[in-house]
């Protein structure tokens, strides 16, 4: 027996000038494996004024996955890492312990932008480690039925991404040719498929651009028929069992690693490397259980 398919509507966030599309976490649906985050950003146009400026900010315990259909962004971390990220590319930056980055668009492209930002969770075995940046200009690709595939992370349709994951999932791009595709997948895993062009049926059941579809576990295989050529985002993964404390940028267990990650960056603490950007580090909100 395979769980239902539920279609879930994002909601909307700002992320520095942009509107996004949050897709994860929503109440309903908190994780699709270790996928704990995810934001379709765009389309939308790069200006002067308007783009995808993220002052320095910190992360901890998740690894967060950027990847662009249209556009491009300029990544910049506490590490030391520079560098620009174009569609068919993707970034992979594993936060550990801690790490700080910025994301820059407006003085290195103008035109439209369109992406996907995601954070994968890390499990104990390596949320409190070393921070790391991978960039990956060569991603495996593969074609089933009517679907052109971009493996991201993990495995799926008999290709690996050699983007360091901790825990088994996968996370592919798929362009939808008009017609039936039908995609194998792992019964033991759990899977969404996210909506970023046109109008997909997912098992029958339609999602558009701002929905997640959520296959839940079980699946040996699922159906997806487009009219015209869509474009979606599959996640899926082994579940993720571990109780997740999110807050701002930090994934955590509990409150009190929450308030420490909080106090480290409020205090310019030594976790938490600088970052040579010319936008303004972005201070954290206070949560409601921390006293002023
Ligand atoms: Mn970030």
């Amino acid at each position: 027996m395979s769980d239902d398919i539920t279609v879930l509507d994002s909601h909307e966030a700002r992320v520095g000038s942009f509107t996004v599309r949050r897709a994860l976490p929503r109440r309903q649906l908190r994780t699709v494996g270790a996928w704990c985050f995810a934001d379709h950003m765009g389309p939308a146009e790069v200006t002067e004024t308007a783009g995808l400026d993220v002052g320095p900010h910190p992360h901890t315990g998740l690894q967060t996955v950027t990847w662009l259909v249209e556009g491009a962004v300029l990544h910049r971390d506490s590490l030391g890492s520079e560098q620009l990220i174009r569609p068919g590319e993707l970034n992979v930056m594993t936060a550990g312990h801690g790490v700080v980055h910025a994301e820059e668009a407006a003085d290195t492209y103008r035109g439209t932008m369109q992406g996907v930002q995601l954070w994968i969770a890390q499990p104990e075995e390596s949320r409190h480690g070393a921070a790391a940046f991978a960039h990956h200009a060569d991603l495996p690709r593969a074609t089933v039925d009517r679907t052109d595939l971009t493996v991201l992370a993990g495995e799926f349709a008999g290709e690996r991404s050699a983007a360091q994951v901790d825990t088994p999932l996968v996370g592919a791009d798929a362009v939808v040719r008009p017609g039936r595709s039908t995609w194998e997948l792992r019964a033991d895993f759990e899977y969404a498929v996210i909506a970023l062009e046109g109008e997909v049926f997912v098992g029958g059941e339609v999602a558009k651009p701002g929905q997640i579809a959520s296959l839940g576990r079980g699946r040996q295989e699922i159906d997806l028929e487009a009219r015209e050529t869509s474009r979606v985002l599959l996640l899926g993964g082994e579940p993720f069992d571990d109780p997740l404390v999110m807050w701002w940028n930090f994934v955590a267990r509990d409150r009190s690693e929450i308030s420490a990650a909080v106090a480290e960056w409020r205090d310019r603490g030594a976790r938490f490397g600088g970052v040579d950007s010319r936008l303004a580090r972005i201070p954290s909100p206070v949560p409601p259980w921390m006293s002023a």
